[in-house]
Formats: structure tokens, C-alpha cells, sequence
């Protein structure tokens, strides 16, 4: 983890949640707002472990993985600039259930749970539009259990590819087979004739680690239906809520 310079500093309020939130509080909160430049497989949460900081990504992915003993760790949710991760601190819990990796490169902002409760004991916008991103969130999370049973590993590979296309806003990003085999819960031999698959196809080209999108709309009808539920979810929070 190290801090990037001012000038290659991306601009934090390309995170949605931040975005979102009205210019005279996001100005309160900068100050607490650290940029961190995460590199891939840098570890966030530990399992049981307290949480420090909530991450706000700008451009990385978080990944973040449950853990079944002597099986090998499942990605159960990704976070990236449409959200935060560290959410169990928000909703009062102390420590992280899940272990947490930087999944892509790049930048995200951080806040310490300690300022976020002092944020949130002041009137103002973050505490609803969490409350809408933890909703958005179980949706997420549910949707994933639906499809990790009932999906083909195609379309799955294919809905996380767009999605991870989203969250880093390229159509290149670098993605081990690794963690590709940890986001769809297959084994990495799987991984290579998947990808194989889309690559014959001319949706995507998948060379040492790196994948680039040649036909995001082909990608899209490849991809199961997880993918316009997830979006739409997350498209919500945009919407102010009726009063
Ligand atoms: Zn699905």
C-alpha cells in the first residue's frame, strides 16, 4: 500500500457512494479521506480480525473471500468504485467475517471506523445512503447464491468479467487465473476452457493474466440475467428515496 502523488491522484468522488453524497458534507469528510494505491493481493480484512478502515474504491477491485476449512477460499462479493468495503463496521460489528483482497490495482480512498461513527452520529446523507447500499448489497449477495447453483460457469465468467469491466471503467484489466477460479468457485483448469470459450468467440482476449473486452455487447448476452439484477440494484442508490 503506498500513497499516490497529488498530480496521478484520481479524483475519490468516481467512487458512487462518495459521489452521491451532498458537496458541503463530502468537503466535511475529505479531510478524513486517505488515498491509498493498493496493489493486487494486498489483504484488507482477516477473518475475525477488527476492522480499521472502511475502503471506498475509485479504481481497484476488492474481492472479498469466505473460507470453508482445508477447501480453498470462495469470493462471496466483490466492491468496487460503486461502493465501500467494511461494511459489518457500519452496521456495528467489530470484526471482519470475511477475508478481503485487493482483486485489481489501483486506488481507493479509506476512512477509520472510529471517524466513520463520528460521521454518522452527525446529522447528513452517508447514514441513509448506507443504508441503501447495505440493501443493495444483500442483493447482491443473494443474487450470487442463485447463481454460483444455478448458472453455467460460462455465463458466470462472462457476468463477472462485465461487471469487473464496470468497477474498473476499462476494457483492459489484469485478472489472474487465480482469482478468476476464486470469483466463480471452479477449479483454474475450468478457468482456461472458459475463458478459452469467450476467446474463440471474439468476446474477449485472454493472454498471461491479462483480459481485454473486444465485444462487451456479445459479453453482455453471454452473461446471465445476475448481471442486470446486480446493476439495476446498484443504479438505485443513485435515485434519491421518496420522502
Ligand atoms: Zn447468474
Amino acid at each position: 500500500m503506498s500513497t499516490p502523488t497529488e498530480s496521478t491522484r484520481p479524483d475519490p468522488r468516481r467512487n458512487l457512494l462518495l459521489g452521491l453524497l451532498p458537496d458541503d458534507e463530502f468537503d466535511r469528510l475529505l479531510p478524513e479521506l486517505e488515498t491509498v494505491e493498493l496493489d493486487v493481493r494486498e489483504q484488507l480484512y482477516e477473518r475475525g480480525k477488527g476492522i480499521e478502515h472502511l475502503y471506498f474504491p475509485v479504481d481497484s477491485v476488492l474481492s472479498l473471500l469466505a473460507t470453508v476449512e482445508g477447501e480453498a477460499a470462495v469470493e462471496v462479493a466483490t466492491v468496487g468504485h460503486e461502493g465501500m468495503a467494511g461494511l459489518p463496521a457500519f452496521l456495528g460489528s467489530t470484526e471482519s467475517v470475511h477475508d478481503s483482497f485487493c482483486q485489481i490495482a489501483g486506488t481507493a480512498v479509506r476512512l477509520t471506523t472510529g471517524e466513520l461513527r463520528r460521521f454518522l452520529s452527525q446529522d447528513g446523507a452517508l447514514h441513509d445512503l448506507l443504508h441503501r447500499y447495505t440493501q443493495a448489497t444483500m442483493v447482491q449477495l443473494s443474487q450470487n447464491v442463485a447463481c454460483n447453483r444455478l448458472h453455467t460457469t460460462e455465463e458466470r465468467a462472462a457476468r463477472w468479467l462485465l461487471q469487473t469491466r464496470d468497477r474498473v471503467g476499462a476494457d483492459e484489466f489484469t485478472l489472474t487465473q487465480e482469482f478468476l477460479a476464486q470469483m466463480l468457485g471452479v477449479r483454474r483448469g475450468t478457468v482456461s476452457l472458459t475463458a478459452g470459450v469467450l476467446q474463440q468467440a471474439g468476446v474477449i482476449r485472454y493472454t498471461r493474466g491479462r483480459i481485454s473486452v473486444l465485444d462487451a455487447d456479445a459479453l453482455h448476452s453471454a452473461a446471465c440475467d445476475c448481471y442486470d439484477v446486480v446493476q439495476a440494484e446498484y443504479q438505485r442508490l443513485t435515485v434519491a428515496p421518496e420522502v
